[in-house]
């Protein structure tokens, strides 16, 4: 498939390649759909086996980026970059700072943060150059970590879940099972355990479970033996695909709704597996927009308070996920991909496409 048949499938608006010979860089920025806002996404470092395996990920995740923030109800769209590369070898500052301008070159259509293989130095190298920058903890006027905000946006979205398939108001009594207990798992278990839940927990990580069983009285299992836990809720929060053919079989759970990224290994085959199942699936990037919605209220300025009042949020918008697939008779995740299109669509036909937002008050001067 051409480059432009795959634009146009996708449904991109503008995908630039970057190249600087001078630093090596390479660079793909795509920015699917600014109808909402300005294109936000991270930018990833990856040693891609050809530049193709690049484009194709660059459109992938920046096409996911404008669902995110559709269904968060915020006024962004979605982008995303990759800088193809060893990050071992090919990192600088001036490659960053290539790179920098850029995102500065695109005026704001396209504002970036850090992703896979980019750490805080790497970005600030990159805001030197342009101010369309997000994310970095250390500025004043930063966000911080994400972490608690998204684990707080799992916390709701697990009380929303649990409403539905249980019909219960409160945590209190219930059993959930976190696999993986890292930044976001470690947040939500303490969440969670002061609600009175009964956690089982598992991570590849020995001292990281010890340390949440002695905060929480979690009980800790084997890696696959929390699948078949006996738990109202099986929260996700460590790594992609997990639901899959095999997984999917043996879980236990009336629930899954977790914080981990594209949870699904086959989005149409195992969303409709869970389903059958009658599991309720509370889709990923609902469940887990806290993170977004943070580094959006930097954004606009930041208050942390705010910013988890409106992960709050994520409670009411799977609730109308949730009902959305039961009018329709479709899977959640399906569910979410419709309203996010429709929230879309509403705006589009008033507004058409923008092409600058230096005057929008989010844009740092
Ligand atoms: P993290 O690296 O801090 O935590 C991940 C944990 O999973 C680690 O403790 C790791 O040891 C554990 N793990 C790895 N393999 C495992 C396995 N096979 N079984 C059990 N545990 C395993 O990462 P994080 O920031 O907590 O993110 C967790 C997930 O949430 C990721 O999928 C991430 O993309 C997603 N997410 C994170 C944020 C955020 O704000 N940090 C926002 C949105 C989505």
């Amino acid at each position: 498939m051409g480059t432009f048949d795959l634009v146009e499938k996708m449904g991109h608006e503008q995908v630039v390649y970057c190249h600087d010979k001078n630093t090596g860089l390479k660079a793909i920025i795509a920015i699917h759909d600014t109808t909402l806002g300005p294109a936000l996404g991270g930018t990833r470092m990856w040693d891609y086996a050809s530049d193709e395996a690049a484009l194709t990920d660059v459109l992938r995740l920046s096409r996911g980026m404008t669902y995110k923030a559709a269904v968060a109800g915020l006024n962004l769209g979605g982008g995303k970059a990759v800088i193809i590369g060893d990050p071992r070898k090919l990192k600088s500052e001036g490659l960053f700072r290539s790179f920098g301008r850029f995102v500065n070159g695109l005026s704001g259509r396209y504002i970036t943060a850090e992703d896979v293989n980019i750490n805080v130095r790497d970005i600030e190298h990159v805001s030197a150059e342009t101010k369309y920058v997000t994310g970095i903890s250390s500025r004043p006027g930063g966000s911080g970590d994400p972490s608690p905000v998204t684990a707080w946006g799992v916390y709701c979205g697990i009380k929303a879940s649990v409403k539905e398939r249980l019909r219960k108001d409160s945590l209190s009594g219930l059993r959930v099972a976190v696999q993986g207990v890292g930044a976001v798992g470690s947040y939500l278990c303490g969440y969670l355990a002061k609600d009175g839940v009964k956690l089982v927990i598992s991570d590849i990580d020995q001292a990281k479970l010890q340390k949440i069983a002695a905060e929480t009285g979690a009980k800790i299992v084997a890696d696959n033996e929390i699948f078949t836990a006996d738990v109202d809720v099986f929260a996700p929060c460590a790594l992609g695909a997990i639901l899959n053919d095999e997984t999917i079989s043996i879980l236990k759970a009336p629930v899954v709704a977790g914080g981990a990224n594209n949870q699904l290994q086959d989005e149409t085959r195992h969303g409709k597996m869970l389903r059958e199942k009658n599991v309720l699936y509370a889709p990923d990037y609902v469940i887990n927009a806290g993170g977004l919605i943070n580094v959006y209220n930097e954004l606009v300025g930041y208050n942390a308070e705010k910013a988890r009042n409106q992960a709050s949020s994520i409670y009411d918008t799977l609730l109308s996920v949730f009902h959305e697939a039961e009018k329709q008779n479709i899977p959640t995740h399906q569910a979410s991909n419709v309203i996010a299109e429709r929230r879309i669509s509403s705006v589009r036909s008033i507004a058409g496409l923008r092409n600058s937002y230096n005057n929008q008050p989010w844009v740092r001067g």
